[in-house]
């Protein structure tokens, strides 16, 4: 949560002229009548900002309880922090667009022709879920990981029950909100539009009764809670996808009278130096001499992710060309939730692994004798295979004179990742409907329509 020193741009130790300083410049740049029509919503917002803060620290007695228990509500509670608590953030917390004045409660209710409407519309009534993050490897997701993590949250206060009170305290019916719980607060929704809304009556905390203050139950001290430190277990399965979450229902902090909210961990897997996932596949690259491509080879390729190393070798007369991949059924990773086999089997159903292998070409000038081109002349086939292919290549000599052929030496080799980018292959841009007329024939002709 951003300070409301920060907002305004000043130190801690900031003096009332220098807080009014900060606040009249920061007004300036941010009031919304100052800024374009774009930047209105953002501008307004934090103008309210600055104007909250301000109002704080130049106010010396809330800026002392500020500084003190870093919050703005005399309460105790934290309506500054719109990230912790979606009840402060969705009533506005109390910034702006309200208006307080029973007129408009009775100016609702004429609307509505009259009485109390029943279709109240309550505050949220859960707690806060809590939300975790962590990486993992893609060795986790492959073998299945329990992450175990400490826990401290409320529970409600097993002495009071989450009453706050002691057993031999006197309750009072709250006068604020006639011991409702919680009362009524009215908000603009648009120009001249208002609605009403329930929130929980701050003075009793929503229980409709208080009691004195040295009735308080000795262990929660009055707030109804305690803190409990616990184990949590999350249990990410074998072929788990990143970016997976795991919930654990009703394990965030307890509140009495609200639903327990859940504590979700979403895991998200590191780069792997050797694999990478393609749904439950995996592929890594291995790169072979021209040699073993054209006579085969026998070799360790990869350790897989459980340890194994993981040993190719070719068949007798196997080719490896350029762009293939080896392909090893049930390799990948496990399917995760795979319904079991009706036949038995371990029922642990895989993707598969692909090898994509790239074939090293020899340097330039690799042969040490021209002897040594003349061998290979003799051993690799020399002319194309498909006789349609040669036809296609083989340009008429007849028709071609000696003369008018010319011979280049001078040539480099561009490679396929370095070619010019060209930026007008960019797809055309698509007509809209209404540039079509349609003409007596039906059929669709662009028209010709100068903006
Ligand atoms: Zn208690
Ligand atoms: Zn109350």
């Amino acid at each position: 949560m951003t300070s409301l020193y920060e907002i305004l741009e000043v130190e801690t130790t900031a003096t009332p002229s220098e807080i009014k300083k900060a606040y009249r410049k920061l007004a300036l740049r941010y009031h919304p009548d100052k800024v374009t029509e774009e930047d209105r919503e953002f501008a307004e917002s934090k103008f309210k900002e600055i104007s909250h803060a301000y109002e704080i620290l130049i106010d010396e007695g809330k800026k002392e309880h500020y500084d003190t228990y870093g919050t703005t509500d005399q309460n105790g509670g934290a309506p500054g922090d719109f990230a912790g608590n979606p009840f402060d953030n969705f009533y506005g917390g109390g910034a702006g667009g309200e208006y307080g004045a029973d007129d408009f409660y009775n100016f609702f209710n004429n609307m509505n022709g009259g009485g109390p409407s029943h279709s109240r519309q309550r505050p949220p009534n859960k707690t806060e879920d809590a939300e975790i993050d962590v990486e993992v490897t893609l060795e986790d997701l492959f073998k299945g990981k329990v992450i175990r993590t400490t826990s401290t949250r409320n529970i409600i206060c097993t002495h009071c029950k989450g009453s706050g009170a002691k057993k031999s305290a006197v309750l009072k019916k709250c006068g604020v909100c006639e011991g409702e719980g919680h009362v009524r607060k009215i908000r603009r929704v648009g120009p001249g539009l208002v609605t009403q809304e329930y929130v929980t009556c701050s003075t009793c905390e929503g229980t409709g009764s208080i009691y004195r203050t040295k009735d308080r139950c000795k262990k929660c001290t009055g707030t109804k809670v305690i803190e409990e430190t616990k184990i949590l277990e999350f249990d990410i399965v074998k072929g788990s996808k990143s970016g997976d979450t795991i919930v654990l229902p009703k394990e965030s902090d307890q509140f009495p009278g609200k639903e327990t909210g859940d504590v979700k961990l979403t895991f998200t897997c590191k780069d792997h130096a050797v694999f990478t996932r393609k749904g439950d596949d995996l592929y890594a690259k291995f790169k072979i001499p021209l040699f073993d491509a054209l006579c085969g080879f026998s070799q360790v390729v990869v350790k897989h992710l459980d340890g194994r190393g993981i040993k190719i070798s070719t068949p007798p007369g196997k080719v490896i060309r350029p762009g293939d991949y080896i392909k090893i059924k049930n390799e990948g990773m496990p399917v995760k939730d795979a319904p079991k086999s009706w036949f038995g089997g371990s029922g642990a159903k895989r993707g598969d692994l692909y090898i994509e292998v790239d074939i090293e070409f020899p340097r330039d000038n690799w042969y040490l004798e021209k002897n040594d081109i003349l061998k290979m002349k003799n051993l690799l086939p020399n002319e194309l295979q498909s006789k349609h292919d040669i036809k296609k290549q083989t340009i008429d000599g007849d028709s071609l004179p000696e003369a008018n052929i010319d011979t280049i030496t001078e040539f480099t080799i561009a490679k396929a990742d370095a070619l010019p980018d060209y930026a007008e292959d960019k797809p055309a841009p698509e007509y809209n409907d209404d540039h079509y007329h349609e003409d007596a024939y039906g059929s669709a002709q662009p028209e010709c329509q100068q903006q």
